[in-house]
Formats: C-alpha cells, sequence, structure tokens
C-alpha cells in the first residue's frame, strides 16, 4: 500500500499540492480527473519521488519514503511511471529501449532478459515490432512501447499521466486496452486521465481534484453518478 497523509507541494509561493490524503492498495485501479492545473500530474510525480513533497508523509508498505535524503532508486523501480510524450531512445529499436533500465540496474544480461521482455511485447499486440526504430512505429504503438518499457522492470504499482492525450483519436483504443489489460492482471495502478468514459468503467476510485485538494472520491457511480460538490458537477458538465 502505498498511502498518502497530508502531502503538500508549492512551487514558488504557489501552493499546487494542499494535503493530500490518499491510500492506493495493492491491485486497486485509482483515476485522478480535475482541471488542468489542479495538480494532478504533481501528485503522480511526487509519488514516484520525481519532486520532494513540503510537508506531509508518502509511505510505501509502512516505510517513509518521503524523508529528505530517502534513495528514490529502489523505490522508482518499484513503482512505474509512463508519461503523455513516450521518450523512447530514437537510435535503439523496441526491444533495446524497454532493456535499457533492467540492464543497466539489475546487471541481466541480453539473453538473460530478452524472452520475458518478448513475452510482454507480444503480450501488448507489438510481437512483430519489437526490432522496429521509434520512427517506424505509430504513436499507439510507441505509448505500448513505453509502457512495456516501465514493466520491464517489474513494478509493483504504475503510474500513468495522460497517456492517450498526445495520440490521435483512433489510437487511444489500443493503448486502453492495454490498461484494461493491466487491470485484469490485478496491477495497482494510479492514472491521471481525460478519458473519462474509460474511469467510469474501470476505476475502483476516482478522486476529483480541484486546486490541490481532493475534494471528492469515490466509486465511479458515485462520483459520476451523484456527485456531491458543485465545483464537480461543474467540472462534470464541462467534459461530459
Ligand atoms: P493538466 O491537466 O494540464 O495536465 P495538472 O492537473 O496535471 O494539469 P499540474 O501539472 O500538476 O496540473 O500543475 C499544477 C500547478 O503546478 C500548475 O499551476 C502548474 O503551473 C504548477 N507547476 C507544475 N510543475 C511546476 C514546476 N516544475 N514549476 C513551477 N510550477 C509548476
Ligand atoms: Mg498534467
Amino acid at each position: 500500500t502505498l498511502s498518502l497523509k497530508n502531502v503538500r507541494k508549492s512551487f514558488g509561493g504557489n501552493e499546487v499540492l494542499r494535503g493530500i490524503d490518499l491510500d492506493i492498495t495493492t491491485g486497486q485501479m485509482i483515476c485522478l480527473i480535475g482541471a488542468s492545473g489542479s495538480g494532478k500530474s504533481t501528485l503522480l510525480r511526487c509519488l514516484n519521488l520525481l519532486e520532494p513533497i513540503d510537508d506531509g508523509t508518502i509511505t510505501l508498505d509502512g516505510t517513509d519514503i518521503s524523508e529528505p535524503g530517502f534513495d528514490p532508486q529502489p523505490v522508482r523501480q518499484r513503482i512505474g511511471m509512463v508519461f503523455q510524450s513516450y521518450n523512447l531512445f530514437p537510435h535503439m529499436t523496441a526491444m533495446d529501449n524497454a532493456m535499457l533500465a533492467p540492464r543497466r540496474i539489475h546487471g541481466h544480461n541480453r539473453a538473460a532478459l530478452e524472452p520475458r521482455i518478448a513475452e510482454l511485447f507480444t503480450r501488448f499486440g507489438l510481437g512483430d515490432r519489437m526490432q522496429h526504430y521509434p520512427d517506424q512505429l505509430s504513436g499507439g504503438q510507441q505509448q505500448r512501447v513505453a509502457i512495456v518499457r516501465a514493466l520491464a522492470m517489474r513494478p509493483e504499482i504504475m503510474l500513468f499521466d495522460e497517456i492517450t492525450s498526445a495520440l490521435d483519436p483512433e489510437l487511444v483504443g489500443e493503448v486502453l486496452d492495454v490498461l484494461r489489460q493491466l487491470r485484469a492482471e490485478g496491477m495497482t495502478m494510479v492514472l491521471a486521465t481525460h478519458e473519462m468514459g474509460f474511469a467510469r468503467e474501470l476505476a475502483d476510485t476516482v478522486c476529483f481534484l480541484d486546486q490541490g485538494r481532493i475534494l471528492e472520491s469515490g466509486p465511479p457511480s458515485q462520483v459520476f453518478g451523484a456527485p456531491q460538490e458543485t465545483r464537480t458537477r461543474a467540472f462534470l458538465s464541462r467534459v461530459l
């Protein structure tokens, strides 16, 4: 379980997270929704220790990982993250992109790693694309390679930040299918997403962020079907 207690984060004088409390339990899928600037990406970046927090605590299975000086590297191996921009290395094949981090961190040799990663590619419909370079792949395929690359580290938790936002509409579905599959396999996931239909279909918990606070959270049937807060209703009426 990844737990946030009263997490606060400012940039300069701008308080972007204003006391976030959230428990991410194993096997759960949590969707973060909210207007641009409400703090979704910042929250995900704090979870992965890409940003230090100013106050509160983040614990992973009871260990406080938010203390200054805590080594972020082992945490980032346990918590994978995928971004809107896939950031694949253009001079490396899909397979080499996916093998880079595990080889660097665990020192595995190619022969030991390759079958396991090939299996991931195959599972996500990329079995015939492993030796392609990023510019030979569609946006949806590149994003799926980015997901495989994160999964290659065998993370326990996956964070996804608007991973379909840069894709042409006809390519969104194939990336959402990967998330569906991970969900079915029991992966613990936190998504910042504008895909409300997807959140409604699959999330265990939907959190509506508003100005750095979780204003409202609950099962999708409640947050989408019977939102309690005026601001949640206003947001949903804009995006649904
Ligand atoms: P979007 O839906 O547009 O992705 P978001 O909910 O992900 O928005 P964040 O990216 O977390 O929002 O940004 C929240 C606020 O924090 C914004 O006001 C943003 O300008 C500010 N912010 C984010 N990162 C930084 C940074 N590195 N330096 C300064 N301000 C930042
Ligand atoms: Mg964002």
